[in-house]
């Protein structure tokens, strides 16, 4: 049994790692601002003696006894991430520095959720943890992609010059349940859209990729990277390698719901990636993990969640 600091808990992928820490019989201090997380994410722990419930801002410092830190305190999706720029690169950065600091002074094992968005428009395809990526250090994508670029720099320096240990992970595109209605990002946003009735909102012509990962594969890759020896960091990539066009995901979505939503093309968003699909031999070697949930499967399980928060 450790002690747990999961921060960003009550979000979309920590209220899932959350949930599976407690079940395995560990002592969770989940600590958030709210700002695109909730309760509601978390309500079937409270009360739970092993899970504590914090109201905190990491850019703020934190003091509490841990064996563990996961880093997760950051807006995912770009309408949250670029509604306030300026905090969104403060949560990365200063959250990094005070959640390091933590793990320096406590001795624990800290791992960063960073993302494929270090890689930008990547100019290579499928990405590898070696490419260095292809980003806009001025756009509007900036506060996010440069903010999670920071934060891996300084959790190698607080390795190199303190000898913290550290893990990155660097997590590709991510949906299922408890994602927040409003999220913004295109699985939410096409089920939503088609359990409505509304229009199916593609930006562009609909050849854009992704490759999405249901949230369950990602936790247990996540815990497989926090139980490697110290002298894994990572960065390794935790992501499907299935790639879509947003064309595809929305006919399937649209199939699934039995909807007769029609699909509308909208303005394609500033330096949004063209294509996007990670290389998981690291992980695979390093952790005997790979993804098992087909899109198709993942969908309908997010679909049965929006249908009753849409319903409730
Ligand atoms: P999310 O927005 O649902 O969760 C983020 C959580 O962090 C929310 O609960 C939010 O309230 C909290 N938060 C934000 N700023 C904070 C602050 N300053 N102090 C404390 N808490 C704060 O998003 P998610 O999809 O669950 O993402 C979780 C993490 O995984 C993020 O760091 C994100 O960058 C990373 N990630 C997610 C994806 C994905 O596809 N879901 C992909 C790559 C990386
Ligand atoms: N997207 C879309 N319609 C939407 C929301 C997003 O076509 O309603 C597109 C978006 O332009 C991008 C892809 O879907 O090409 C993934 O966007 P998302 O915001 O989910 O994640 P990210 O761009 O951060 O990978």
């Amino acid at each position: 049994m450790k002690r747990i600091l999961v921060t960003g808990g009550a979000g979309f992928i920590g209220s899932h790692l959350c949930t599976r820490l407690v079940a395995e019989g560990h002592d969770v201090i989940c600590l958030d601002n709210f700002f695109t997380g909730s309760k509601a994410n978390v309500a079937h722990l409270i009360g739970n003696y092993r899970f504590e419930l914090v109201r905190h801002d990491v850019i703020n410092p934190y003091h509490v006894e841990v064996d563990e830190i996961y880093n997760l305190a950051c807006p995912a999706s770009p309408v949250h991430y670029q509604y306030n720029p300026i905090k969104t690169i403060k949560t990365s950065v200063m959250g990094a520095i005070n959640m390091l600091g933590l793990a320096k002074r406590v001795n624990a094992k800290i791992l960063q959720a960073s993302t494929s968005e270090v890689y930008g428009d990547p100019a290579i395809h499928p990405q590898p943890e070696s490419y260095w990526g292809h980003v806009n250090p001025i756009g509007i994508r900036s506060c996010y992609d440069e903010g999670k670029r920071c934060a891996e720099t300084l959790f190698m320096d607080y390795h190199r010059q303190n000898n913290v240990r550290i893990k990155i992970i660097r997590i590709f595109n991510t949906y299922g349940p408890n994602m927040n209605v409003n999220d913004g990002r295109v699985v939410s946003n096409f089920i939503v859209q088609a359990l409505k009735g509304e229009d199916i909102t593609i930006y562009g012509d609909g050849t854009h990729t992704r490759s999405f990962q249901y949230v369950d594969d990602l936790v247990e890759g996540m815990m497989r990277v926090m139980a490697t020896g110290d002298s894994f960091t990572g960065p390794v990539n935790l992501g499907n390698p299935e790639e879509f066009t947003m064309q595809e995901l929305a006919e399937v979505v649209l199939r699934l719901t039995n909807s007769k939503s029609k699909i509308i093309h909208l303005p394609l968003p500033a330096d949004d990636p063209k294509q996007r699909k990670p290389d998981i031999a690291l992980a695979k070697e390093k952790l005997n993990w790979e993804p098992k949930i087909k899109l198709e499967q993942g969908i309908k399980n997010s679909i049965a969640y929006f249908s009753e928060k849409i319903e409730g």
